[in-house]
Formats: C-alpha cells, sequence, structure tokens
C-alpha cells in the first residue's frame, strides 16, 4: 500500500481544529442565504474569494462571520452532520475539536450554557450512532481580552457543575496574538489549571518564541498551537523537546496565513521533527483554508521531504499527544492502526 493510500485507510486522531470551520460550503451558503451575513456571497466560487486571506487578523475575522451563521439549535445540526461527515471522510475516529464562546456571548442569539448544551448533545448523539470520539475544548479568545475570558472560564465551570458527562475536557488560548500576550491571561489559566482543565495555547503562530515561551509558563499549556517561530530560538525548541511538550502542527494554515511560512517546502516542521520536538498534524479550520487531515499528511509526505516512516510516527504523535486515557491510546493504535501499517 503507499504511504497515500495508508493515509487515506488508517484510522486517525485529529486535535486542533475549530469545529465551527468545519462546516461545509453548502451548509454555510444555505445559512447565508437565509440570514445575509456575507454579503454577495451566492455559490462556491464567490465563497472561494472571500476566504483568500493574507494574514491572519483577516482569517479571524472570516471566522466570525462564519460563527454569526449559526443562531439556533437546527444551524448546530447542520454544522455537526459536516463534523460528521468530515470525520468519515477523513477516517477520524476520535477529534479534539475546539468550539468558541467569546462570540457566541456577544451575538446574544444562543445563550452560553445553551451553546455548551447544543455541542454536548451534537456529540453524545454522533457518538451513539458511529464509533467515533469527540472531546471539546472551549478557546479562550485573545481578541475579546482577558476579562471575557475570565467570564467565559466562570460560565464553562457552572456548566460542567451541572452537566458533569460533558464532553468539555480543556480549555484554550486563541485569537489575535499579536498585541494579546498569553501573561494577560495568567490568573485565568491559573483558576483553570487549578479546576483540572486540560490546558493548550495557540502561540508562536504570528508573534516570536517569546511567546510560546509565555504560553508554556505563564498559561501551563500541554501543547502548544503552531509555534511556527520557535525554529527562531534554539533554546526554544530545546524547551519544547525537554519538557516534550507536543506542536499542533497545522501547515496548510501557515501558508495561508503568510506569517513566517509561504510555501509547504519551508514550513520548519521537518527541522521540528529532526531536533526531537513532538509533532503533530492538523488542520486548524478546514473549511477557510480549503483543506482536510488527510490532504495535510499527504501534502507533508509529498512537499516536506519526510520519509514514510516519519508520516507513521506523526500518524502515531496525533494519538500519543492527545488527552484520551493511555489506555484507550494503547488501543487505538494497536487495534485500528497497526494493523494496516502490518499490511503496508
Ligand atoms: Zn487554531
Amino acid at each position: 500500500m503507499s504511504i497515500v493510500s495508508l493515509i487515506s485507510k488508517i484510522p486517525k486522531v485529529e486535535i486542533h481544529i475549530h469545529l465551527e470551520a468545519v462546516a461545509s460550503i453548502k451548509t454555510l451558503l444555505k445559512l447565508n442565504r437565509k440570514y445575509g451575513v456575507l454579503k454577495n456571497i451566492e455559490n462556491e466560487n464567490e465563497f472561494s474569494n472571500y476566504i483568500f486571506v493574507e494574514t491572519l487578523s483577516e482569517m479571524i475575522g472570516n471566522f466570525f462571520d462564519l460563527q454569526k451563521l449559526f443562531r439556533n439549535l437546527e444551524d448546530y445540526a447542520f454544522l455537526a452532520e459536516d463534523v460528521l461527515e468530515y470525520m468519515i471522510e477523513n477516517r477520524v475516529d476520535y477529534l479534539e475539536g475546539f468550539i468558541s464562546p467569546s462570540m457566541v456571548k456577544n451575538l446574544g442569539f444562543v445563550a452560553v450554557q445553551d451553546f455548551y448544551a447544543i455541542w454536548d448533545q451534537n456529540v453524545r448523539e454522533i457518538e451513539s450512532l458511529y464509533n467515533k470520539k469527540i472531546r471539546l475544548i472551549v478557546d479562550l479568545s485573545r481578541s475579546f481580552g482577558p476579562e471575557n475570558a475570565m467570564d467565559n472560564l466562570n460560565t464553562v465551570k457552572s456548566y460542567i457543575r451541572s452537566n458533569p458527562e460533558t464532553a468539555i475536557i480543556g480549555l484554550g488560548l486563541g485569537g489575535l496574538e499579536i498585541g494579546n500576550p498569553a501573561r494577560d491571561y495568567y490568573e485565568v489559566f491559573k483558576k483553570a489549571k487549578d479546576t483540572g482543565f486540560h490546558l493548550v495555547a495557540h502561540a508562536g503562530e504570528e508573534v516570536g518564541p517569546e511567546s510560546i515561551v509565555e504560553a508554556l509558563d505563564l498559561c501551563s499549556a500541554e501543547r502548544i498551537g503552531h509555534g511556527t517561530s520557535a525554529i527562531y530560538d534554539e533554546d526554544v525548541m530545546k524547551m519544547l523537546r525537554d519538557r516534550d511538550i507536543p506542536l499542533e502542527i497545522c501547515v496548510t494554515s501557515n501558508v495561508f496565513t503568510k506569517k513566517y511560512v509561504s510555501e509547504f517546502s519551508n514550513h520548519p516542521i521537518g527541522k521540528f521533527i529532526e531536533y526531537g520536538i513532538p509533532v503533530t498534524v492538523n488542520t486548524d479550520d478546514p473549511v477557510l483554508f480549503g483543506t482536510n487531515l488527510n490532504r495535510e499528511y499527504t501534502d507533508i509526505s509529498t512537499y516536506c521531504g519526510l520519509d514514510d516512516e516519519t508520516i507513521i510516527k506523526l500518524l502515531k504523535n496525533n494519538v500519543d499527544y492527545s488527552f484520551m486515557p493511555d489506555d484507550q491510546k494503547r488501543e487505538f493504535w494497536q487495534t485500528k492502526a497497526s494493523p494496516l501499517i502490518a499490511n503496508q
């Protein structure tokens, strides 16, 4: 079996993906006809032009626009169907997805507690009908400031108290990195850590390596989203390697937002792997970047100069650095993935 064929067939794990951006273009156009959020966008071509961005800030603006299209249970049900379809198409059997309450709170179409309840209901439905597992990470956005983040932390804590069976397992720091340092979120993440949440942070996506150090030391991040700028500071690379902190690499996303990378071939992923930093492979925002998990692995294999053995190691890293319990990680790899690799 070729590596491309193995990539498409092997059961996979994805750990950095914003669930609103897993919506299909069909769903977005349908909801846009209903609500008229994106002006003059009526077909796939117009949507493709609209999502073309050159900076992270433009991309975040697009993401906020997408969030304006989801206003009730029915809209979120379309999104859940798209998430399921994405998982089936890409053979993703376990997914840790970000859900983003800040804009939901601002818009006020759905109360944040109801937003969590809707996601939990959708996750339960998918898990009961299909052999898939989804865990949710609440993304606190730097774009809305620390007060909003603390408020969101309190809301999610109170939601979990009343819904202990929730799929929510962690908190993330996302949003605009420039001008919004992780140190501003120290109190929020300290409180979140004391509560027992898993913690992750986007960092080094459009700010230098110092942003990664802050995310690790001040927000206790267990994984770093992107971390691309680590390549400019060997001390930071050493810190990631020695502390066994994985990078959630999203190559297409980095190429789109153009901060440190202009194409697949000059992404530092190969150098990170060579240095011994744990690397995972993810899509970030599939519909906004026109990608999916199979394509990410295939393009990395084709354009980043990595051999098949390394691609298999990357597939395993996504399992090993997920927040699944250890016995489930072992079972996932041994019973679902290994037999396919043995037949390769
Ligand atoms: Zn992200």
